[in-house]
């Protein structure tokens, strides 16, 4: 579910930098627990892709993305 305020601002791909994933917020679970990161944490892309949390070096959340890499 996306979220319209900040720091989501709307936005499809939500990276968490402690964790260093990258979450769908359209294929969200309760297991992404996206209530539980930190706002200093939430990163968002420009282009909001997925290609550019790739391009950024973050990992797949395995519960809304899936082929996590570590
Ligand atoms: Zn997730």
């Amino acid at each position: 579910m996306r979220r319209p305020y900040s720091p989501f601002n709307n936005k499809r791909f939500i990276g968490n930098t402690n964790t260093n994933e990258v979450h769908d917020l359209d294929s969200e679970t309760s297991n992404c627990k996206i209530n539980e990161i930190k706002h200093e944490h939430v990163k968002t892309f420009s282009p909001d892709t997925h290609a550019e949390a790739e391009n950024q070096d973050f990992d797949n959340c395995a519960w809304c993305i899936g082929n996590s890499k570590y």
